[in-house]
């Protein structure tokens, strides 16, 4: 069975090590900058249980009978990938994009791993038994699982052993019987504090000489000596929901992962001193592809959200019938047309899994969704905020304005629109405010530039992972359709 809200909420009471501003946080379904978040992350899981959402999100195990969300399947053919599609859209919608890494993203990266668990034979460490038992755990526990996969920022003109440090970056410190020690950083974890176990691993190249930090992982948030540094809180800064609904409840957190001589049972260990296994593990398996799947998903979701919030701010303005206003909303809905027909695109022409079980989108198209996505998300924001104008700013500092004797009247008088009291209309552009221009916002739009990686990562996978042969030979075939003396210039 998938867990309850309830269920979900109480696993987060474990002692897990948590920081924020210089203090330790006892109780995160308590604590002022995580507990609606954690709600939000509970309403999700409440919704595997409801009637109408419940056959969307869910599927029995193969072989224990007992219901699993979706992503944690190995989708086998086309109308798989299209309800897992469901699914993902189902949660998507619940925050309107805005929880990014929701449980089912990284689950269905591990369903990834089991599809294709040969990339885990390594020269020194076979991972094979481990990532089935990983996969079932995580599957049949409903696990939530968090990620770091990213070395810290500290100088990214030299390898991991190669910095100043050589603990900097995450690395084995000892081999024991039963397991291995790690000790460094790992960045960013977001939504890890939420999570109920960490998967540490490193998604871009390793150098050769980076052998010891070359390791994949799964373990408990409790686990001892494991740390996170949570970044500012935009849930813990939010005066109240109406003032900001969405980072008063969808602040999925991004906290940095310290890992202060850290035992991980060799039971738990994925990769072990392997560069290959270690990249491998995201790329030749379908894991990274499925992440596309989900981020496209909830991607869609968001830009319907926004241009959704495009059409009211018009409507409020009473500026939606004015004809450049059309060709503004026109803009931002073929946006998400775009975002839309990517997605079914690269489900309809989903790949095998090379090697491996079942299959997975299409992997030129979601290569392309990467870099689409970073580049669109900024101009989606641009063009909804140039139809909003003024009155995103124009807003009073908090509803207890329009609840004071002497300012509510005021406000009422002044802050309205046609069909528009002072209320709704600040309701929106409050809401509006959160989403395109708050910090949450700003983190956001950081988020979708950078979740899946660098533009100079990304960019060039285009060409590795497209076809730039078949349209240089199109040109080509044009370049080679005529010369020089085929027809005397002057003559048409
Ligand atoms: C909001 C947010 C949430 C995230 N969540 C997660 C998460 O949950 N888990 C996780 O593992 N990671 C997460 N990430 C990290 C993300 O994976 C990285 O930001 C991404 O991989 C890029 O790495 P970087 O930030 O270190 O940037 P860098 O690699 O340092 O690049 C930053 C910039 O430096 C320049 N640059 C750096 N190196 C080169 C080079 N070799 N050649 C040319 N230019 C270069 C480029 O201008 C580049 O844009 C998150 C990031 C953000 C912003």
């Amino acid at each position: 069975m998938t867990r309850t809200g309830e269920q979900y909420l109480e696993s987060l009471r474990d002692g897990r090590e948590i920081w924020l501003d210089g203090e330790p946080v006892h109780d995160i379904t308590r604590h002022r900058a995580f507990r609606n978040t954690a709600r939000s992350i509970a309403a999700l899981y409440d919704l595997t249980h409801e009637a109408a959402s419940a056959p969307v999100l869910t599927v029995p195990d193969t072989d224990s009978g007992t219901d699993v969300h979706r992503a944690f399947v190995i989708p086998t053919d086309h109308a798989a990938l299209v309800a897992r599609r469901r699914a993902y859209k189902t949660w998507s919608e619940a925050s309107f994009g805005f929880l990014g890494r929701s449980p089912d993203y990284m689950a269905s990266g591990i369903a990834g791993f089991a599809a294709l668990p040969e990339v885990f034979n390594g020269e020194t460490f076979d991972g094979r038994e481990n990532v089935a038992a990983y996969h079932r755990r995580m599957a049949l526990g409903d696990l939530y699982q968090a990620f770091t996969i990213t070395n810290p920022q500290i100088d990214r003109t030299r390898s991991a052993a190669e910095q100043e440090e050589d603990d900097l970056v995450l690395r084995v410190v000892k081999e024991h019987d039963g397991g291995i020690t790690v000790r460094g950083a790992k960045m960013i974890g977001t939504a890890a504090v939420f999570g109920d176990e960490v998967i540490v691993g490193t998604i871009e190249p390793l150098a050769p000489q980076d052998i010891a930090h070359a390791v994949s992982f799964s373990i408990p948030l409790d686990t001892s000596g494991l740390k996170f540094v949570s970044r500012t809180s935009y849930e813990a800064g939010a005066r109240s929901v109406f003032d900001n609904p969405l980072s008063s409840r969808f602040d999925e957190n991004d906290a940095l992962l310290v890992c202060d001589d850290v035992f991980v049972p060799w039971e738990r260990v994925l990769v072990y001193r392997d560069v290959e296994a270690s990249l491998r593990q995201w790329w030749a398996t379908p894991a990274y592809n499925n992440f596309v799947h989900q981020a496209a998903t909830r991607f869609w979701t968001k830009l319907e959200f926004l241009a959704g919030l495009a059409i009211l701010i018009a409507k409020a303005n009473n500026t939606y019938q004015l004809p450049p206003v059309q060709t503004q909303i026109g803009r931002i809905l073929g946006w998400v047309n775009i975002a839309r027909s990517m997605l079914i695109a690269a489900e309809t022409e989903c790949e095998p899994v090379e090697g491996g079980t079942g299959v997975m989108i299409n992997r030129e198209i979601a290569s392309a969704h990467r870099a689409m996505a970073g580049d669109l998300y900024p101009k989606v924001l641009a063009e909804v905020k140039l139809l909003a104008g003024g009155g995103l700013i124009q807003l009073p500092a908090s509803g207890y304005d329009l609840q004071h004797p002497t300012l509510g009247p005021l406000l009422r008088k002044y802050v309205r629109s046609p069909e528009h009291p002072a209320e709704r209309r600040i309701k929106l552009l409050k809401l509006a405010w959160d989403a395109l221009g708050s910090e949450f916002a700003s983190r956001h739009e950081q988020y979708e530039r950078f979740y899946h990686g660098a533009p100079h990562v990304y960019l060039p996978a285009i060409v590795r992972d497209g076809r730039p042969d078949l349209c240089e030979r199109l040109a080509q075939t044009c370049l080679d359709g005529y010369r020089l003396d085929d027809v005397p210039y002057g003559v048409a």
